[in-house]
């Protein structure tokens, strides 16, 4: 399978029609297999034409490689399961191996990166070669969940805690583990208010809000900023995008507590943490559920 996601200077054919004499009549050129021990017998055919010459490439891979266009316009990227080689389509004795176990590949075509990962870490490429390599950020089983432009938004599991899950989010253009800044900074409230206000001259926005918080129960947030780690006045609960089971431990500012420890917390001290009682106030009466 080809997937063809950047511009380059080749034509390439993957696993064209044998040719009816047995000859191609083109030069040949054999990709050894970069891994050992070799555990996946298979062959890739690839037929592709550079400075307007057809060449055949003999690719010691599985069949159910993928080959990848990459940001580097003369390069192509062959994946298998093992991993990955690097190849120089102007020299292609020019390979870089990656061993990357169950290897996962996508695209980030408006960065001009290609992302690569395992089990356990991230690389990215760029026209250049390396951009950025992870160190090993999860104990199994890492997952790039999506990419939000500068965000590379990955999760598995915790390097302490092989039970617990973690959501990791790395900047696209430095591999940079951004856990904190992930959160929109925090607005005070006057800030806050002024905003909605603004909303609301522009008639884009309720003046009421619309949503009720989860621990709570009052109408403390507007529906179109839900997810945005905002504070619920009433109870200081964080209105965090990531939680959807009321039984997992939500980080940050909820303090490992989950959404119905959070709740009982609530009825017994007025407050998703006792520690937060301070911080609180009582529901306004455009908050109360009618
Ligand atoms: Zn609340």
């Amino acid at each position: 399978m080809l997937i063809n996601d950047f511009p380059n200077n080749y034509e390439i054919i993957v696993n064209p029609e044998l040719p009816g004499t047995g000859k191609w009549g083109v030069p040949e050129v054999y990709i050894p297999q970069g891994f050992k021990p070799k555990t996946l017998g298979g062959h890739l055919i690839l037929r592709i034409n550079v400075d307007q010459q057809w060449q055949v490439w003999h690719v010691d891979s599985d069949e159910n490689s993928e080959i990848w266009t990459a940001p580097d316009p003369d390069r192509i990227l062959i994946a298998g399961v093992e991993g990955a080689l690097y190849v120089s389509l102007k020299d292609p004795s020019d390979i870089i191996k990656f061993k990357l176990y169950s290897l996962n590949v996508r695209s980030v075509k408006e960065q001009g990166v290609l992302l690569l990962n395992d089990y356990f870490r991230v690389m990215a490429l760029d026209s250049s070669g390396i951009r950025w390599q992870t160190s090993e950020l999860v104990e199994d089983d890492m997952t790039i969940k999506a990419i939000d432009g500068d965000r590379v938004i990955c999760s598995g599991f915790s390097l302490s805690n092989i039970d617990e899950e973690v959501k990791i989010v790395l900047d696209t253009s430095t591999g940079a583990v951004l856990k904190d800044t992930t959160r929109p900074p925090k607005k005070s409230p006057l800030q806050r208010f002024r905003t909605r206000l603004s909303l609301f001259r522009r008639g884009k926005s309720s003046p009421k809000p619309d949503s009720a918080c989860e621990v709570c129960g009052f109408y403390t947030f507007f529906s179109d900023e839900r997810g945005r780690y905002l504070i619920c006045p009433v109870c200081f609960w964080e209105d965090d995008e990531f939680h959807k089971n009321p039984d997992e431990p939500c980080d940050g500012p909820n303090h490992g507590i989950s959404l119905n420890q959070a709740r009982k917390n609530y009825h017994k001290f007025g407050a998703s943490r006792k520690e937060d009682v301070p911080h609180v106030r009582k529901p306004r009466p455009e908050e109360i559920p009618s």
